[in-house]
């Protein structure tokens, strides 16, 4: 069944209506970047806001779980950011739930009869980055670059969690022509993919017949298109290895020196060699190696940054055992001791064929794109929304990610990067109506 014309209406004109409105939000949130577990400005607004449209609203410990946190900031860096984010305007009561980095927020709002749990996901964070102070850069020429030179909105995800809100709003004024249940997912600290594994692990998706999440300009910088056949997105693990060995005098005394400089480059270099794996695409990359003290000092310290990737979680918890291995007999051969933390992960994932089939040809229906891209599209990278995915389809339900099109002044993470604001009202017209269609049965998967 085509879905009903009135409502997709209703939402186009919604969205329409408040386009000053999220071109406003978005450049509040850009000039206020938050990177990873520090959005307590960013998730207080959001926990207001939806608690205002009348969702029934979680944050904190009951929907980040605080042991499957990765890469979370130290507790001094957290403190003084909450203070920040007060200073800045962030309701206090929010961020003293926030204690701590658990800057993730849910809104549950249950609609007029039964039908399935549509779970719609959101990031938040910003990079560790500073923006650019170029002539022409358009944050900057506007009045909305980022205040913090610590942080810059450099991935779009100001942009989504501005989406996420007028979707809210949209879902929240239509409620009474809507069945079963809408969760609407803000999350922390997807760069370096840290953050949605916390919240899965709370089970903020557990019940999710449907999942959907979405991203910007991603393999497609052109307003206007959409892809909806999204396939690859690897799983990947991010590992610190801090080796501690035993200083000496190089001159003196080396026979009482533990050099933990040579484990963690002999560390290095055999992890390059890890064996591929017969299930598909893996990859290793050790990005950052900072060892020893001085010319004359036997080195006692080391610091190793890795990541392994995987077309699969099978294939990618294979390369990330075997460093594991290889990082441990580094150091076992040097008489060094090694910490391995893990500061970041993702799952393997794609979207489930028949959802990804019948929001391709809800795409097309709607009428605002002028590119709906057929062709599966490889992802390449990785992104946590997978670990979103896996479970609800783990769990019967199904899943998909929308790569949205947006016209881009620079690359993803780059410290130019700035994009199309028209990609705000396609969004959001393309995610309510999905979600709408999905709720009232009218889009089958
Ligand atoms: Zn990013
Ligand atoms: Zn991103």
């Amino acid at each position: 069944m085509k879905q009903s014309n009135a409502l997709v209406e209703k939402i186009f004109a919604a969205a329409d209506a408040m386009n000053d409105e999220m071109v406003t939000r978005r450049r509040d949130l850009h000039k206020y970047a938050e990177p990873g577990w520090t959005e307590f400005r960013t998730a207080a607004m959001v926990a207001g806001e939806l608690t205002k449209l009348g969702y029934a609203v979680e944050a904190g410990a009951a929907v980040v779980k605080k042991e499957a946190m990765m890469g979370v900031p130290s507790d001094e860096r957290l403190a003084k950011e909450m203070e920040r984010a007060v200073s800045e305007g962030a309701d206090p009561q929010w961020v003293e739930k926030m204690a701590g980095g658990l800057t993730g927020v849910v809104g549950t709002m249950k609609c007029a009869g039964d039908g399935p749990v549509v779970a719609l996901r959101f990031d938040m964070d910003a990079l560790d980055l500073m923006e650019t102070t170029d002539a022409g850069h358009e944050p900057l020429e506007k009045g909305f670059a980022s205040v913090h030179d610590w942080g810059m909105h450099a991935c779009g995800h100001d942009g989504h969690t501005t989406i996420g809100l007028a979707v809210a709003k949209i879902l929240a004024e239509l409620k009474e022509e809507l069945k079963g249940t809408v969760k609407m997912i803000f999350q922390p600290a997807e760069e370096g993919v840290r953050g949605a594994y916390a919240m899965v692990e709370a089970g903020v998706v557990d019940d999710a017949d449907y999942l959907l999440g979405a991203h910007i300009g991603m393999k497609l910088p052109r307003t206007g298109a959409i892809a909806a056949r999204i396939y690859g997105m690897l799983a990947t693990t991010k590992f610190d290895a801090n080796f501690t060995g035993v200083p000496a005098h190089a001159g003196m005394a080396p026979e009482q020196g533990k050099n933990a400089l040579l484990a963690a480059a002999c560390a290095a270099l055999n992890l390059h060699a890890i064996s591929r794996h017969s299930g598909g695409t893996s990859r290793i990359n050790v990005g950052k190696l900072i060892a020893g003290s001085g010319r004359n000092v036997i080195g006692d310290k080391a610091l190793l940054q890795l990541e392994t990737r995987g077309i699969s979680t099978e294939v990618n918890e294979y390369v990330a055992s075997e460093a594991q291995r290889i990082i441990k007999a580094a150091a076992d051969m040097y008489g060094v001791t090694v910490d391995i933390s893990r500061a970041g992960g993702a799952a393997g994932a794609e979207n489930s064929p028949a959802l990804a089939d019948a929001l391709t040809e809800h795409a097309r229906e709607l009428g605002i794109f002028s590119e709906i891209v057929e062709e599966p599209v490889d992802f390449g990278g990785s992104e946590d929304c997978s670990y979103f995915m896996q479970r609800v389809q783990n769990n019967g339900g199904q899943a998909a990610y929308l790569n949205i099109g947006a016209k881009l002044a620079a690359g993803h993470h780059d410290a130019h990067f700035t994009f199309d604001e028209a990609v705000l009202g396609l969004s959001v017209k393309v995610i309510a109506t999905s979600a709408a269609g999905l709720l009232n049965g009218e889009i089958k998967a």
